[in-house]
């Protein structure tokens, strides 16, 4: 039998968060929890009664990751509790690390809070560790992201995600505003609204109405747009596939109610590797829809993912991706080399295309994407823009466009303006570009 430590201060929980802002979520909300019940986070391994470890297990290589941190934390603090994508991999965990305490699965968050109990038991001290109204957020105070849905009603082949965390769950509407609004109300200036599937927000609720500020308001991804396009601070799209409903958003941002942004995973353009890829939403004319966007929205900036060297590409393939990128001038794009991720249909297919192929390939991809976004970024040069400050360093400020997520995107160089602070938005003109970022003084 094994000691509980009997914590005469208040108990501390490390923390590690691996993985996607979906699992960021989850951890901000395990750690809103403890805190709410007196826990510490502790910064380091050394401090802490015990460490949860959320894990990732989207790729064989972020298992691995996992594993190492699971691995690093009984090395260094001993207590260990696991939960995220990877805890449904609870033999092969233990299995390797035999020491952990508990191990839960994704969004499990009753589960880790018992076994952080177990661990070490909560202090009762009303007084002790008042949890602000919005939460506790990892990511710094004038940005967030909000979560409105779990899981995913797709099947695309080569993710595993939809049985890591079931079919599409999405939240009441009043809950995800009363959330984005208490968010802004503490500072917030920039919601990040993320799922697995955002554009079908609402679908297994059958769009179910409830009430906000006295009015109905509908969980409909047009709706819940527009209502918090209401709150006043910047609204920012990610994971949306290009189901025909989205056309409707569009307009929303020509008029400045949300950002011209949309994160769109469009994975390929091949038809034929879409199909293999089953994804939702695949249509041949995506490029066109674009441009049709573009002329209505001018400024909207695409962001989106790709996989090269998925089974059956062809060179044929692989070039249709390419001249498809050009033509719908993408603005920024991240690409991964297919990695066959255990569990995911699409390791049975035919046509492994070899390492070197999908190596090179991905070179000329990225060559492809920096020169469009060398060319987008110079065609901004000369323009007044908002600029959401980040952060200051002994150089000035570094801030972002309305065009740039966070940690993913670009960031504007405000040079020698030290005496900005993180959360203000400032006018700027922007007066040199390079292939990611932007250089802008005070307009
Ligand atoms: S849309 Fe496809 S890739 Fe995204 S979570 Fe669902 S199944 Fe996975």
């Amino acid at each position: 039998m094994t000691m509980k430590p009997t914590a005469a201060r208040a108990p501390k929980v490390g923390f590690v968060s691996l993985g996607c802002p979906k699992a960021l979520v989850d951890s901000e909300r395990i750690i809103t929890r403890l805190r709410s019940e007196g826990y510490q986070i502790a910064p380091d391994y050394d401090g802490a009664d015990v460490v949860v470890v959320n894990t990732c297990g989207f790729l064989d290589s972020a298992k691995a990751e996992s594993l190492d941190a699971i691995g690093e934390a009984i090395a260094k603090n001993g207590r260990v509790i696991v939960t995220g994508c990877m805890g449904v991999e609870e033999g092969r965990i233990r299995a390797e690390h035999p020491g952990v305490l508990a191990v839960t699965g994704p969004h499990q968050y009753e589960q880790v809070v018992t076994a952080v109990h177990d661990a070490v038991p909560p202090l009762h001290d009303p007084f002790l560790d008042l949890v602000p109204p919005e939460g506790l957020h990892l990511t710094p105070r004038h940005y967030a992201y909000l979560k409105i849905s779990e899981g995913c009603n797709n099947r695309c082949s080569f993710c595993i995600i939809p049985s890591l965390r079931g079919d599409l769950a999405s939240r009441p509407v009043n809950h995800v505003m009363t959330e984005a609004e208490r968010l802004v109300k503490a500072g917030v200036k920039e919601l990040l609204v993320i799922s697995q599937d955002t554009s079908a927000y609402g679908l297994d609720i059958k769009y179910a109405e409830s009430q906000w500020k006295g009015q109905p308001l509908k969980a409909r991804f047009l709706d819940l747009c527009n209502a918090l396009g209401d709150l006043g601070a910047w609204i920012r799209l990610h994971y949306v596939y290009p189901y025909p409903h989205v056309d409707d958003v569009i307009p929303l941002m020509a008029e400045g109610k949300i950002l011209p942004y949309l994160d769109i995973p469009f994975q390929h353009a091949s038809p034929a590797v879409l199909k293999a890829m089953r994804r939702p939403a695949h249509q041949e004319k995506t490029a066109a829809r674009i441009a049709a966007w573009r002329k209505i929205c001018p400024d909207l900036a695409i962001r989106s993912t790709f996989i090269v060297g998925f089974p059956g590409e062809t060179e044929d393939d692989f070039q249709f991706l390419l001249q498809w990128l050009k033509e719908a001038r993408i603005n920024r794009a991240g690409c991964f080399k297919y990695e066959p991720v255990e569990g995911a249909v699409a390791n049975a297919l035919p046509g492994a295309v070899p390492e070197e192929v999908k190596e090179e390939r991905w070179h000329r991809f990225m060559a492809a994407q920096q020169d469009i976004s060398i060319e987008l970024l110079r065609e901004k040069v000369g323009r007044t823009i908002p600029v959401l400050i980040d952060e200051i360093d002994e150089e000035g400020a570094i801030g972002r466009s309305q065009w740039d997520a966070p940690e993913i995107d670009g960031a504007v160089y405000l040079d020698g303006e030290t005496e900005l602070t993180p959360g203000q938005i400032v006018q700027a003109r922007i007066i040199d570009s390079d292939d990611t970022d932007l250089t802008a003084e005070l307009a």
